[in-house]
């Protein structure tokens, strides 16, 4: 390993023991406990304990592999070995999650709608595939307010997706997202910080670095912990194992990458699953560590 990505490494370590890491939580017999109950070609669910979770594909969105970057903010002359393209482009799936409790419907990121690539913008008829009401989600829950998270909060149709959908969480830095096209939801957006309850089982994690506000949800369940971790890795095939590298839009690469590893090395456990906006559809796993890389174990 060179001597810039072990150092780099050993800071995501001094991040996990200043942050009070490892994790607060004792650890659970689950191994299997995530189950896939139904899939269809955009959406599957899985029973989670006494949880359901539907992954629900948006799209995808391709883009060159030149927004990939090293620690140095560099491109990448050559790409690291093992990454597929698609005509020359990197694919990245676009995923929400609906996390199903006794009270509440909570969905976490809303897909594109009709605002960006016309290759997003399928999350309700995923949703209508799953079998799912879009009146019966009762909060949304923002992991931040890119377009491809948040636009979807609009219908394709103008109208509001998600009608009963009370309030609708986001990072209080990013607070501002909501107006223009998503002015007409100001009155429900409610700001959070790191620790806000969504509800009883999810919990708001700041990860900022991709984005100034970019927040996770930690989901428990009587089985275990599921964390939707929005765009803590964008290209799954190159950054489990390389967790250094970092993406053209993180606002602020060195800090996304150190929550990144602070991410990865907290739910390299037993009990913990990960949901990723932008992992390869479903996008539901496990993480386990491997040296000083990381590897997905989809369900
Ligand atoms: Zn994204």
């Amino acid at each position: 390993m060179d001597k810039e990505r072990r150092k780099v490494l050993q800071l995501g370590a001094a991040a996990l023991v200043a942050a009070g890491m490892p994790p607060r939580f004792a650890a659970a017999r689950t191994e299997g406990v995530m189950k896939s109950i139904a899939k269809g070609q955009n959406y599957e669910s899985f029973e989670f304990g006494d949880l359901k979770v539907v992954a629900l594909r948006d799209g995808y969105v391709d883009m060159p592999p030149t927004r990939l970057r090293q620690v140095s903010g560099r491109t990448f002359d050559t790409l690291p070995a093992g990454v597929p393209l698609v005509s020359g482009q990197l694919r990245l799936s676009v995923n929400a999650f609906l996390v199903i409790e006794k009270e509440q419907s909570v969905l976490i990121d809303t897909g594109a709608s009709n605002s960006w690539y016309p290759t997003m913008g399928k999350l309700l008829e995923a949703m209508h595939e799953a079998g799912i009401d879009r009146n019966s989600v009762t909060r949304v829950a923002l992991t931040h307010t890119h377009e491809d998270h948040v636009n979807g909060l609009v219908a394709p149709d103008g109208s509001v997706a998600y009608p009963r959908a009370e309030r609708i969480f986001v990072p209080h830095e990013e607070l501002s997202v909501f107006s223009g096209r998503l002015a007409l939801l100001r009155d429900r957006a409610t700001p959070i910080d790191d620790g806000f309850l969504v509800s009883e089982r999810i919990t708001a994690v700041k990860a900022a670095g991709h984005s100034a506000g970019h927040t996770t949800y930690e989901v428990r369940s009587n089985a275990g912990y599921l964390v939707a971790w929005g765009d803590i890795i964008h290209v799954p095939s190159i950054q489990f194992g390389r967790p250094e590298i970092a993406w053209e839009f993180d606002s602020n690469q060195s800090k996304a990458r150190d929550a990144r590893l602070v991410l990865l090395e907290r739910i390299a456990r037993p009990d913990y699953y990960v949901a990723g906006a932008h992992l390869d559809f479903p996008g539901v796993g496990r993480v386990t560590r491997s040296g000083d890389a990381f590897v997905f174990h989809p369900v």
